[in-house]
């Protein structure tokens, strides 16, 4: 493709490539690189959609000072003298980076390598902790390294896939998509999936385990048990290249059928049926994200999965293994070059005195960290009890994400000195930053990232950087040299690289995991057209796509372990009070805090505003209808969200996403709720299991507008803010309606001197519209109910910015217009904007396939996120028909 530049998707785990080609009208296309090994050409909704959010309306685009715009040199010299200052009067772990996945590698090395290399202090943890450090700490107990066994296409070549703790349709969509084609083309193959919730994935199932929240590992114990008692042990295996079974039989020990159903909430005959499907199969992939590791017990279940997988041999061979897919970019990258405050560099450990050695002497380095640093949650209660004084916060949002989230925001007020890094202006976090560095943005980068796969791809620069933004590492090595540290010349990403490479393969006697020594001496060219490749890759040697199939491992034996892993609850619990548990997740077409999927107004048209999702019982018992708003709290803190209730969720849970922030919502950060339970082991906080209570919130009026420009919510009770085509959209609702509708409207939405304001009203029954008409078109319009207001919201938006007659300006105050062709619903298809009332239509026309749905209307036809989506929409039309 000419001109298209090759460059790795930003989002998930997948790491899928893109080609990506700037047009001479600012525009940049976005297309699946079909010479990507991750993807072959696939991309998600989210990866399509790209191009429409590189805007730089929300930029930060200059260093700023208390405030103040400063040069990079002032801002620069500020930050380093604050940090030589807090460590020559409190010592180098009165310091601390908070760091992110987004992070390219040659990022995370500098900063890694500024901390514990040169500063000396552990103190560097990265968001990566809230994703998969359960993970890492469970391979680490298994392997005795943090290595991810297989590759991507095992999924495509096991006969049962076992999906828990993952929606992987929604939250890793591409790789989801290679299993659906897999199973397509080969029918035998079996899915099953375990989560309390019932998910798009789900409906790849041919078993589904709608398991009681927490209880993951009485499940693995019971299969543990039911596989030692039949052929299915593999003694040779166990025997050579294993140690500590009978520990962990015996923590498994009394977990028969009935106790693991009883335990988990599934019936006997369902576990009895898992049991055996995975008895019977021989190719056995376990696919596990966020639902695992996010808890409590998060590590001991990777290892009770784990145990499950070296007690039958089924590791590191074609089909075969335990699997993690983390959920950022660059988690992995991230973990290579030691960017977790138990960590030291390439695979190294803190606590190991030759390693320690090994890197200090490979960077003379004057000082190396010899103990682990703060974990994300420990690092944030030290900002909050004084004992961090200056901070470092790259590339990611605590004062959302964090659990406790409003503490967070509470330590950030206290800490004497905040740096923020990062590519957007006001965000939650950066509100708090005494000084602000604007970073480049994908797109402007440069550098390298590992999917979840163990591939390390490029990512690659085809924009210039806005205003005076520059790369992370750069902004680190500046103020590492401003500190009077030696070591951080580097001339460009490609000898951070070099180095990143030479550090892995020093002194490694072939006991390391990561070696990517092959690279150790690639130059700038080289470094350009680097093709994604697996680690690891030593200097002389090939390829190797798997590990452990030879029964190798890395503890100090050779052997694997397995790890004896007590069933116990989750730490926080319901109570009459708290009678509901709360999940956290994504929503297919958002990422993160929607700083750039948020911009985009096909994704943002998927859901538009913040939910609640509650099963139809319990939304029976509370007094909730769908679409009512609803007040849901913690003992740590509340938010107001959209009742959303569906049978997907099970009786006594109640999910909502993680996106929404303060910049988007009145009251949304659902982090704010989440206890700071972590785990003990890995200090991944439990942000699947936090007990809530739930209840309507006295709405005296609800509102839905649209404006071209952003209206002016700040001050009501709820609001929800999206783009559109040419404008915003936003929900509304207040519990005291105002006395002047027409002055709330005129706050709200700005009318330019001179507009046009056509209303209509019905005080009986409390209905007021407004619509707002700007040089012939239409600029703005409110509508206001007593209840949630009905009104098709496809077709509305669509009239923005046009010019009506006189009977169409009527009929849009009458609220008339929106059937099915003028309506399309809330959106399914991201790709052809096609929407829940068009797919309806097509089924209720005779569509009735997935694929008949895409020759009709092209909807699941491109990245197909919503193939699932729409095979569930033609199965409700069936049902309903049946009916
Ligand atoms: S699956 Fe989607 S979000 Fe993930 S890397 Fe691929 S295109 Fe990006």
């Amino acid at each position: 493709m000419t001109g298209a530049t090759r460059t790795t998707c930003p989002y998930c785990g997948v790491g899928c490539g893109v080609l990506a080609t700037p047009g001479a009208d600012g525009r940049v296309a976005i297309k699946g690189d079909p010479d990507h090994p991750a993807n072959f050409g696939r991309l998600c909704s989210k990866g399509s959609a790209l191009g429409e959010t590189l805007s730089l309306d929300d930029r930060l685009l200059h260093p700023r000072v208390v405030g103040e715009r400063a040069t990079w040199d002032r801002a620069l010299d500020h930050v380093a003298r604050a940090f030589s200052d807090a460590i020559r009067d409190h010592g180098p772990d009165s310091v601390a980076f908070y760091v992110s996945g987004q992070l390219l590698t040659e990022d995370y090395y500098a900063a890694n390598k500024l901390m514990k290399g040169f500063i000396g202090s552990g103190n560097i943890d990265t968001n990566s902790r809230l994703c998969m450090s359960s993970s890492v700490a469970g391979h680490k107990r298994a392997f005795g390294s943090d290595t991810v066994p297989g590759t991507y296409e095992d999924l495509e070549l096991a006969d049962l896939v076992v999906l828990t703790g993952s929606n992987l349709a929604w939250c890793h969509p591409v790789l989801f998509q290679r299993l659906a084609a897999a199973k397509a083309a080969r029918p035998g193959m079996r899915v099953v999936t375990i989560d309390p919730r019932r998910t798009a994935t789900s409906e790849l199932a041919d078993l589904h385990l709608g398991i009681a929240p927490g209880a993951d590992v009485a499940l693995f114990n019971g299969l543990l048990l039911h596989l030692a008692a039949g052929p299915r042990l593999d003694a040779g295996f166990v025997d050579r290249h294993t140690s500590g079974l009978a520990g962990a039989l015996g923590a498994a020990a009394g977990f028969d059928i009935r106790t693991t159903a009883r335990t988990t909430g599934l019936s006997p005959a369902e576990v009895e049926r898992f049991f055996n499907l995975l008895a019977a199969t021989e190719r056995v992939v376990t696919v596990y994200s966020q639902g695992v590791n996010q808890s409590s017990a998060g590590t001991d279940k990777v290892n009770a999965i784990i145990n499950c997988h070296l007690l039958t041999g089924r590791i590191g061979r074609p089909g075969m293994g335990p699997f993690s897919v983390t959920g950022q970019p660059n988690a992995m990258g991230g973990r290579e070059v030691g960017g977790l405050a138990n960590q030291l560099a390439a695979h190294m450990e803190l606590d190991n005195p030759a390693h320690r050695a090994l890197v200090r002497d490979f960077w003379n380095a004057p000082r190396i960290a010899d103990r682990p640093g703060l974990k994300a949650v420990d690092l944030f209660e030290a900002v909050h009890d004084g004992r961090i004084k200056a901070l470092w916060i790259m590339a990611t949002n605590p004062a959302a994400s964090l659990p406790d989230a409003d503490r967070v925001v509470a330590a950030l007020g206290r800490c004497p000195f905040v740096v923020v890094s990062d590519v957007v202006r006001d965000t939650d976090t950066t509100r708090h930053a005494h000084v602000l560095l604007p970073s480049t943005a994908w797109g402007e980068k440069d550098g390298t990232v590992t999917n979840s796969e163990r591939r390390i791809s490029r990512q690659r620069a085809f924009l210039p950087p806005p205003g005076e933004a520059r790369a992370d590492w750069w902004q680190m090595a500046e103020v590492a040299r401003r500190m009077g540290f030696s070591g951080f010349d580097w001339d460009g990403p490609s000898a951070i690289f070099r180095e990143h490479a030479a550090l892995s393969a020093h002194g490694n006697d072939g006991r390391r995991d990561f070696d990517i020594g092959a690279h150790a001496e690639i130059d700038v060219a080289g470094y350009e057209g680097l093709a994604p490749f697996h680690w690891p890759r030593p200097a002389g040697q090939g390829p190797r796509q798997r590990f452990f199939g030879d029964g190798k491992f890395h503890h100090p034996d050779g052997k694997a372990r397995f790890v004896a892993t007590p069933w116990r609850p989750a730490r926080g619990q319901t109570s009459a009070a708290r009678p509901l548990i709360l999940n956290t997740g994504r929503v297919r077409d958002q990422w993160h805090t929607m700083t750039r999927t948020g911009k985009a107004a096909r994704l943002t048209s998927h859901y538009a505003e913040p939910f609640v999702e509650v099963n139809p019982a319990d939304a029976r018992a509370l007094g909730l209808a769908a679409a009512d708003l609803a007040l849901i709290e913690s003992d740590r803190g509340g938010a107001l969200l959209r009742v959303l209730v569906t049978e997907r969720q099970r009786p006594g849970a109640v999910f909502a996403p993680i996106h929404w922030t303060g910049q988007q919502a009145a009251r949304a950060r659902v982090d704010a709720l989440v206890a700071s339970h972590v785990d003990p082991v890995s200090g991944q906080p439990e942000s699947k299991f936090t007990p809530v209570s739930l209840r309507r919130f006295q709405a005296a009026w609800y509102g839905f507008a649209v404006s071209r420009r952003r209206p002016v919510v700040s001050d009501l009770d709820y609001w929800a803010l999206a783009p559109v085509e040419g404008g915003f959209r936003a929900e509304l609702g207040g519990a005291d309606a105002p006395d002047d509708w027409p002055a709330a409207m005129t706050a709200l939405l700005e009318p330019a001197e001179g507009a046009d304001v056509l209303a209509y009203r019905d005080v009986a029954r409390g209905l007021y519209r407004f619509a707002v008409y700007e040089a012939g078109v239409l600029s703005a319009a409110l509508f206001v109910a007593p209840e949630p207001v009905e009104i098709a919201r496809g077709w509305l938006i669509g009239q923005l910015g046009r010019a009506l007659d006189g009977a169409e300006r009527l009929r849009l105050l009458a609220g008339r217009g929106g059937d099915a062709a003028a309506d399309p619903g809330a959106l399914v298809c991201s790709c052809f904007s096609v929407g829940v009332n068009q797919i309806t239509a097509a089924v209720k026309a005779g569509a009735q396939s997935i694929d008949a749905i895409g020759s009709c209307l092209k909807a699941g036809t491109n990245c197909g996120s919503c193939r699932m989506e729409i095979g569930r929409l033609i199965d409700a039309c069936s049902t309903a028909k049946a009916g």
